[in-house]
Order: C-alpha cells, then structure tokens, then sequence
C-alpha cells in the first residue's frame, strides 16, 4: 500500500497513479474540468479571466488543461496560453509552430554537428598521433 498526503487538501490516501491527490480531490478537479468544458461549449470566445471566475477555477489549472490537450479552444476562443520557449500566444501544447520547427531543426543540426565532430575528430587524433612520432 502506498500511502500519501494529498497535494490539495493535506488528507492521507491510499495512492495509485497519476497526480498525488486524493480520491475526493480527484473527482472535485474532474467536476471542475466538465464545468470548464461546458463553459466554453457554451462561451466558445470567453477570456481566460471569465472562466476563471465563472467556474472558479484557478487560471493555472486552466492553463494546465490546456497544455495537456485536454481542453480544445475554438479557432477564435479569447483563451490564450504563452508559448514555454518564446512566449508567443498559443491554444494548445507547450510551444508555437514556430519554436516546434526550430527544435526539429535544432535537432537535425544536432544530429548533423555530431556527425561532422566525430569525422574531425578522427582527424585530429591522426595528426596528433602525428606530431608525437615527429617529436620523438
Ligand atoms: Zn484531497
Ligand atoms: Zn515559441
């Protein structure tokens, strides 16, 4: 038995998986999470601060339920979260289209830098071998 204190209300509870809250906390957050839905259904351009209030929600925990894609906003919902990287407004995820593709770049490039190191590398360590002969 893995027993734990909740995030939320300090209760101990028999933990599972997931978020170290309990039980009553869970479904509490879960309810939340249909209001917010069903707001946003119904107010599909409301504002962060109007769900916020209307449901009495934390911004951050919409924030949250948006990074993880649990909360779908209308192409022309007023709910915006900020990109991690550069802070542009976004709907969904953790980062814009923008920064997306300069990190598969960066990535690629990565690849690439490693691959080119390792070729000049190989060189240096000729020429070195090189030189202690010559000294020696
Ligand atoms: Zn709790
Ligand atoms: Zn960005």
């Amino acid at each position: 038995m893995n027993v734990r204190t909740c995030r939320k209300c300090g209760r101990m509870f028999n933990y599972i998986a997931g978020l170290p809250i309990c039980p009553v906390c869970r479904e509490a957050l879960e309810a939340k999470f249909q209001d917010v839905k069903n707001y946003l259904r119904d107010n599909p351009g409301a504002g962060m601060n109007e769900i916020s209030e209307a449901c009495e929600v934390d911004k951050a925990q919409i924030n949250q339920w948006i990074r993880e894609d649990r909360l779908e906003l209308s192409a022309d919902s007023a709910v915006m979260i900020n990109c991690e990287s550069c802070g542009a407004s976004i709907r969904s995820g953790r980062f814009c289209d923008k920064c997306r593709m300069n990190m598969t770049n960066s990535l690629n490039k990565m690849a690439k830098d490693i691959n080119a190191h390792a070729a000049t590398s190989k060189d240096k360590s000729k020429t070195a071998t090189h030189g202690f002969i010559t000294r020696s």
